[in-house]
């Protein structure tokens, strides 16, 4: 189970993107994916389907996999293990293991 949601600034941990950042943009939980801004790019042809529209390669956010990124902590400046506080009466919280940031 993974608490990356919407908006949330992730960095990937492996691949060709290793080490970039970027802001979740779409959850794919039954791909246990994500889409990320400018991570995982990929060119996609367009075809041309109305005179005024232009054709040709589209570059594009492809999915990549939960289990390839980590949530960024902006403090400690990289990817972190999160704890979440489930103090009773509050919203769930998700914590920087290392500097005990809420993010
Ligand atoms: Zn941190």
């Amino acid at each position: 189970m993974s608490h990356i949601r919407k908006d949330d600034l992730i960095i990937v941990r492996t691949g060709e993107d290793r080490g970039k950042t970027g802001k979740v943009l779409k959850i794919l939980s039954s791909k246990n994916a994500i889409i990320a801004e400018g991570i995982n790019l990929g060119k996609k042809h367009r075809k041309k389907r109305k005179q005024q529209e232009p054709s040709g390669i589209l570059t594009i956010e492809f999915p990549i996999a939960l289990s390839n990124v980590s949530l960024y902590c902006p403090k400690c400046k990289k990817g972190v293990r999160i704890k979440i506080d489930r103090t009773k009466g509050t919203k769930k919280k998700r914590i920087c293991k290392k500097c005990q940031t809420v993010l």
